[in-house]
């Protein structure tokens, strides 16, 4: 039967290629049609049949209150009917940025100084690559396979979300000569990064990590794994770039490095990057860091960044009170629901004899068909992937929108509230029998 999710994949593929303006919203890994929305609030989605969803996608990280959160929007409107954008300083961006600086501190640690905003992740970490080129007057760049950083040319190589999801070793169009210029390493090997720096060591401007990967499925980093790139990047001349595009101000007020630095893993990164929550569902990003790498951008120093949509007033607005309404006790509310899935998933694969587990990073959980969470994404790629569109068609049935994609992980919202927790976990049985046939 088709509805009118099918008519309008029908026409999209018309007019946009693969009927979709990013890869993974296609449903290609997951199969059929993809839901078309017409609308969002708190913890659920409204297709364009006009059918309802308890939704674990969250707009993939950003809708950390719920969707259209009304203080959100009222904000945004207000925003809007001063004007869509300037393209001149405001004061707005300069209370989003010392918000970002004030947050990101546990203790004595403070190691934001500066922040520039810019509007979309990929975005935040490609300039965070040439500010580190820039500084350090070096070429190469570690990243981690499986690891996402947005689709910029020298950060596809290897990389997690919709080139994991296509299965495809990167992107064609990206130059021989810039490929070269990333060294792909297996995630959570220190060995690997070591020999990397004895061999290239005075050749590397930076490594750049996910703060927690959750590009391949969630996969954290083991413990003192972040610590212990930066002492090594800091021991050769290198920066280390920790990447919270998806984490930052999702696990924990000062994103995963708070979390972990509030368990007493203290390291000091020398520039972040954040994206999503920030932006409170509007397009913004954010990077930050030591001043002195910082004030390298133009117009101060020689490093070029620029954005005509830069500090976009109504993004500004959605992110001051975003960040001002995630408070302490909404990361609580969050990290009891995922627990409440989380357990609740586990335990309706469990009674179906299915092989898994939830790889949990803070709030941040998902499932992989593999006996025991992985630790990289060679692992992560060895699972019964296969089981995963049944499984989810099951909950898309019930009337639960899971992320269409084994390796995405599942985001909760503060807004998810007992009848929202008891639509999924109801969901999961029939869900979980569906993955084990
Ligand atoms: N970095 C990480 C860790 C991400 O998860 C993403 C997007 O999912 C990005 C960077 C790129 O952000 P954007 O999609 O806003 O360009």
């Amino acid at each position: 039967m088709t509805d009118r999710n099918d008519e309008l994949f029908d026409r999209a593929r018309e007019v946009i290629p693969g009927g979709v303006n990013s890869p993974v919203r296609a449903y290609g890994s997951v199969g059929g049609t993809p839901r078309f929305l017409a609308s969002a609030r708190g913890a659920t989605v409204t297709d364009a049949a006009g059918r309802e969803f308890v939704d674990l996608v969250a707009s993939w990280g950003p809708a950390l209150l719920g969707h259209a959160h009304p203080e959100i929007v009222e904000v945004v409107q207000a925003a809007a009917a001063r004007g869509l954008s300037f393209g001149a300083p405001t004061g707005a961006e300069v209370e989003l940025a010392s918000l970002i600086a004030e947050r990101v501190a546990v203790g004595d640690a403070k190691p934001i100084e500066k922040v520039r905003l810019v509007s979309t992740g990929t975005e935040a970490t490609m300039t965070a690559i040439r500010l580190a080129r820039g500084v350090t007057g070096r070429d190469l760049l570690i990243k981690f396979a499986g690891h996402y950083h947005g689709h910029s040319d020298g950060l596809l190589a290897a990389a997690g979300s919709g080139v994991a999801t296509l299965a495809l070793p990167g992107s064609a169009g990206v130059p021989a000569p810039i490929a070269a210029q990333t060294l792909v390493l297996p995630y959570n090997d220190l060995d690997a990064v070591r020999e990397a720096f004895a061999l290239h060591g005075d050749r590397i401007a930076a490594v750049i990590v996910e703060a927690a990967a959750a590009n391949m499925g969630v996969v954290a980093p083991l413990p003192g794994y972040n610590a212990a790139l930066a002492d090594i990047a800091h021991d050769n001349g290198a920066l280390l770039i920790i990447d919270e595009v998806l984490t930052g101000f999702r696990v924990h007020p000062a994103g995963y490095w708070g979390l972990q630095a509030e368990a007493g893993e203290a390291f000091t990164p020398d520039l972040f990057t954040f994206g999503k929550v920030v932006g409170g569902g509007m397009p913004l990003a954010a990077l930050g860091g030591r001043a002195d790498v910082m004030d390298a951008l133009a117009p101060l120093g020689p490093v070029y960044q620029a954005g005509t949509l830069s500090g976009n007033p109504l993004s500004v607005a959605a992110g001051i009170a975003t960040l001002r309404l995630a408070t302490p006790e909404v990361y609580a509310r969050v990290d009891a629901a995922a627990a409440v899935v989380a357990d609740a998933l586990s335990s309706a694969l469990t009674a179906e004899g299915v092989v898994h587990a939830v790889p949990r990073a803070g709030s941040l959980f998902g499932v992989a068909f593999l006996p025991d969470a992985p630790h990289d994404y060679a692992t992560a790629l060895t699972q019964d992937a296969w089981r995963y569109p049944p499984f989810f068609h099951a909950m898309l049935d019930a009337g639960v929108s899971l992320p269409p994609s084994v390796y995405e992980a599942w985001f909760l919202t503060a807004a998810h509230d007992e009848a929202a927790l008891d639509r999924i976990v109801s969901a999961l049985p029939a869900a979980a029998r569906a993955a084990a046939s």
